[in-house]
């Protein structure tokens, strides 16, 4: 049991790690266990990887904060780095996912505020996950979520993922909507992934309409998806993107990005953070941007996504308790047909630490740093464990 000292919104936490290396991590007791889930799809590059361990130290012995009253050269190259790789205009640097989303939100907001409109709409989706701030958890499309906080904010248009039909009946319904705001491949909500040409079509009914794509890439992006940024599969362009967990390899930093007209909408005074993009946090998000380019790592994550989907679907053609196993690169669900969030603990006690999501899906995140050998294992245990829960739950 933790501390009465926290509040206990965590719920009771069964294991306590201590130390990590690489694509494994220890418990207190020495266990060693393979991370197939990496801080929930943060430390894409394994654990203390010397690369971002090399920047921070470097970093903590020069300068580690100064607040955004001054220029800092690390938020600068980072910025640089991110445009040129994104294809976006420009940047604001926040601490977490869900304060890029907040940036994102005040954008669409901003420019309704511009066009007259009263209460400007958004269109989110169902199974959604936006965060946890007030605005991002009524962007969320879960319940549960949302329960007990009201009053929430209004402006949020909801409709069911992967359905442009539905978006095209608001659109008819609904002259104040100003954005869609979408995860390209939904995460919490169970690795749900769309049509290959959602992205696509979504792009053109924002063009039709004059709205905002905004795309939540904060699970998606930094090479996960065995692209730097999930919507770079389709080959469009968003008017807004936002990114966080993976940027900077466990430590804390959020970006959102946005190009052509969303990328004048902030003017000074409009927006900041006393945090977001402090000197330590930038050397940190340079340090994975440069080792993902010099290791190859979000080719890496393609091909690796692609065989542990590959292996998942062999050992689990004749389990049928499985509904589906699907994935873009290292983002791969196996959906069951009955909650199974005992097979989190059953995979411990197989030194594999995973994770279940929307209480039927078993979620892989594992770090892109993964050798074939790790990849099999995963593919393994976790096969063997769902195939042994199937028939002792039926
Ligand atoms: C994790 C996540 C968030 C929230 O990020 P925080 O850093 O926890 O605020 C928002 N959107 C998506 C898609 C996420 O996966």
């Amino acid at each position: 049991m933790a501390t009465p000292a926290l509040m206990q919104n965590y719920g009771d936490r069964t294991l306590t790690l201590v130390r990590g290396q690489g694509n494994y991590v220890w418990d207190d007791t020495g266990r060693r266990y393979l991370d197939a889930i990496s801080g929930i799809a943060v430390c894409g590059l394994g654990h203390c990887h010397p690369a971002v361990t090399e920047a921070l130290v470097d970093q903590a012995n020069t300068l580690l904060h100064v607040s955004n009253l001054y220029n800092i050269p690390a938020q600068e190259q980072l910025a640089d780095r991110l445009v040129f790789l994104s294809g976006m205009d420009n940047v604001f640097f926040s601490n977490s996912g869900a304060e890029a989303n907040e940036a994102a939100i005040k954008l669409a907001r901003r420019l309704g505020n511009e066009r007259g409109c009263a209460v400007p709409k958004i269109v989110v989706m169902e199974g959604a996950f936006h965060g946890r701030t007030l605005a991002t958890l009524t962007a969320t499309g879960n319940p549960k979520v949302q329960q007990g906080f009201a009053p929430l904010p209004e402006g949020f248009l909801r409709v069911p993922f992967d359905d442009v039909a539905a978006i095209e009946q608001l659109a008819a319904a609904h002259d104040d909507i100003v954005a869609i705001l979408v995860e390209p491949v939904q995460g919490e909500g169970g690795i749900n992934v769309p049509a290959p040409d959602y992205l696509n079509r979504l792009r053109q009914l924002c063009d039709q309409n004059d709205w905002l794509l905004m795309l939540d890439e904060i699970q998606t992006a930094n090479g996960r998806s065995g692209k730097l940024f999930a919507y770079q599969h389709a080959g469009i362009l968003p008017d807004v993107v936002t990114t966080a967990k993976g940027l900077g390899n466990g430590v804390p930093i959020g970006a959102c990005l946005a190009s052509g007209k969303a990328a004048q909408l902030f003017t000074a005074g409009s927006h900041g953070s006393t945090f977001g993009g402090n000197p330590l946090a930038c050397r940190a998000g340079l340090a994975v941007l440069e080792t993902l380019e010099n290791q190859w790592l979000v080719e890496r994550a393609e091909k690796l996504g692609d065989r542990l989907l590959q292996q998942l679907r062999l050992q689990l053609a004749d389990c049928a308790a499985v509904r589906d196993i699907r994935g873009l690169g290292l983002l791969v669900g196996v959906e069951l047909d009955r909650p199974c969030a005992e097979l989190v603990e059953l995979a411990r006690s197989e030194s594999l630490l995973i994770n279940v999501t929307a209480g039927n899906v078993v979620r892989l995140l594992p770090p892109l740093t993964l050798t074939d050998e790790e990849c099999s294992r995963i593919a393994d245990v976790v096969s063997a464990l769902i195939e042994q829960f199937a028939l002792s739950a039926a």
